[in-house]
C-alpha cells in the first residue's frame, strides 16, 4: 500500500461477496489522530456496505452522513504530510 492510507475490500467468495477487510498504511502508525480518522474513513465505508449492501456508495451523501456518524471528517482524500 503506497498511496493510499487506508482501504476497505471486500472478497469474493464464489458467486457472492465474501469477508471484509480494513487495511492502513503503515506509513500512518506513527500518528494516532490521523490513524483514528483513517479507520473511521474506511469503517464507514463499511457501515455503509452493511447497512443496504452495495459496494457503489463511494464517497458520496450515504457515505458522508457515515462519516458523521462514526466521527470521522467526510473528506475523500487526505494529504499526508512529509516527515
Ligand atoms: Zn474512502
Amino acid at each position: 500500500m503506497v498511496r493510499r492510507l487506508g482501504t476497505f475490500t471486500l472478497r469474493r467468495e464464489g458467486a457472492s461477496w465474501g469477508g471484509m477487510e480494513i487495511a492502513v498504511s503503515a506509513r500512518i502508525l506513527g500518528d494516532a489522530g490521523l490513524f483514528t480518522d483513517v479507520i473511521r474513513h474506511e469503517y464507514a465505508h463499511m457501515l455503509v456496505y452493511l447497512r443496504d449492501g452495495s459496494v457503489r456508495h463511494g464517497h458520496d451523501r450515504v457515505w458522508k452522513a457515515a462519516c458523521l456518524e462514526v466521527g470521522c471528517e467526510p473528506m475523500a482524500t487526505r494529504k499526508l504530510l512529509p516527515r
